[in-house]
């Protein structure tokens, strides 16, 4: 696996790239990650795909919500909808941690 040190992609071929495929640096940019690094992300993978799943449904929810929520103030609504937005911040700082300790790919 590859590293890209200026946006973070991480490319899991075993090819070298000519240069970053998301942000097109250069090729000495991307940095081999160390067999320790690969496991990690590895290993985070399955949940990652769970918390970014939930994170998109989330919005489709909240969308719906707002829209009701135009014609309805009713508690139910105005409960489902604070809980929606507070699920969606604690996903959005969850991914956030697991970026800073490198177990995202
Ligand atoms: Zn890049």
């Amino acid at each position: 696996m590859y590293k890209c040190s200026r946006c973070g992609y991480v490319h899991w071929m075993s090819d070298l790239p000519e240069e970053c495929p998301f942000c097109h640096a250069e090729q000495e940019n991307l940095l081999t990650l160390d067999e320790a690094s690969c496991r990690k992300i590895e290993n985070s993978l399955s949940e990652n795909e769970i918390l970014v799943n939930v994170l998109s449904r989330l919005n489709e929810i909240s969308y719906e919500l707002e829209n009701i929520f135009e014609e309805d103030h009713s508690l139910i609504f105005d409960t489902l909808f604070k809980n929606t937005v507070e699920m969606t911040q604690m996903i959005k700082a969850e991914l956030e941690k697991k970026v800073k300790e490198g177990r995202w790919g």
